[in-house]
């Protein structure tokens, strides 16, 4: 501290005499060294250096005083000051530091530890297999179409050739709605679907419609009342059953690989004709005579039915106003859920309706 100055008066100003402001400054300094959180810091920061601190108030007297003391005085009020704020940033940066490690050491996680995984879920492979059907033939640059569930008896049966007197038209196999006057139906089969693209659309016409099908079937482990289908349409100039072949193999070799054989046997559809069943041959027996007997796949036929398939009758277009004389068509039909339960050994075709996620997670990755 300076030397005293004969100018200096300390009765008028005592808080600008030296031994004050040096008590000031100590007191100061103590109450930072002993703050130990930030939020004491703030309170010290108030105290010590704000406005209303005893060091700024000391500050304000400075132009009380004489101007030959007023240099001294203010280089020691100064001096103090600054050793209070740079030693209030020092300790600031120190409690800053110790929180930071306590907050790291807090909420440290230790990934180590169990913990419940919450299920996820799986696709059904219903929906996998549908969707795979679907890419298989937009590839192809087929579209995919859908239609109601709920369909007109005409679309269901009428407009397909299924006349009045068509066993498939009995109350043993079909779902009416209520009343019946209204000829509503859960449709049968997605062939409905093929009758509204046709009376929407001019040909050439090429749609694969996958979608849930109705029939009034007890469920056991093989059959049940609803199941899914797979059905295809392509309307153009000069198709033929050739075409509907390689079509098929096509679809045959992509669901079940490059090795799989293909076998049409003649048939009866009112919607096609002619009309041919078409089997595969069985990829876990290959109908090898050493194994075909004991083999469940094919129950020891050494071929797998696949589905109905034929070239489109004129008869339908007709009704669903495609010109027979220009155009020509094929249709094919398959069972989903049959896909599925062969190709994952499925026993009860009840698995695919439970719900029970248990069942559908070793199906959560593609087909
Ligand atoms: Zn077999």
């Amino acid at each position: 501290m300076s030397a005293p100055n004969s100018d200096y008066d300390p009765v008028e100003v005592t808080p600008l005499r030296a031994d004050e402001v040096e008590r000031m400054r100590d007191e100061a300094l103590a109450a930072i060294a002993a703050a130990e959180s930030l939020d004491a810091l703030k309170q010290v920061r108030i105290d010590h250096t704000g406005d209303r601190s005893p060091l700024a108030l000391a500050n304000r007297e400075i132009g009380a005083l004489p101007p030959a003391a007023r240099k001294d005085a203010g280089q020691r009020v100064g001096q103090a000051r600054g050793a209070v704020n740079q030693a209030l940033a020092a300790r600031t940066a120190e409690v800053e530091a110790v929180e930071f490690e306590r907050r790291l050491a807090e909420e440290t996680v230790d990934v180590t530890l169990p913990v419940d995984v919450e299920p996820v879920g799986a696709r059904h492979p219903i929906t996998t297999i549908q969707e795979h059907v679907a890419d298989i033939f937009v590839a192809m640059g087929w579209e995919v179409a859908e239609g109601p569930e709920v369909e007109a008896e005409w679309l269901n049966f009428d407009a397909l050739n299924l006349g009045p007197d068509h066993p498939a038209r009995t109350m043993q196999d079909t779902f009416w709605l209520d009343p019946e006057s209204a000829a509503m139906v859960l449709r049968t089969h997605t062939s409905p679907v093929q009758a509204r693209t046709m009376l929407t659309r001019q040909p050439p016409i090429y749609i694969v419609c996958p979608g849930r099908v109705y029939r009034t079937d007890e469920a056991d482990a093989t059959h049940m009342p609803v199941f899914h289908q797979v059905e295809g349409l392509a309307i153009d100039k000069g198709l033929s059953m050739a075409h509907l072949k390689g079509t098929l193999d096509h679809f045959a070799r992509a669901v079940y690989g490059t090795e799989i054989t293909t076998r049409f046997r003649p048939s009866y559809f009112p919607f096609t004709e002619p009309s041919a069943e078409v089997d595969l041959l069985c990829y876990v027996c290959h109908n090898d005579p050493a194994e075909v007997a004991s083999c469940r796949t094919c129950g020891g036929e050494g071929w797998v039915e696949w589905g109905g398939c034929g070239v489109v009758n004129p008869r339908v277009l007709v009704a669903c106003g495609v010109d027979p004389e220009e155009y020509s068509g094929f249709a094919f039909g398959m069972g989903l859920d049959r896909t599925v339960t062969s190709r994952y050994d499925i026993a009860d075709l009840r698995d695919l309706w439970d719900g029970d996620v248990r069942f559908t997670e070793p199906f959560g990755v593609g087909l």
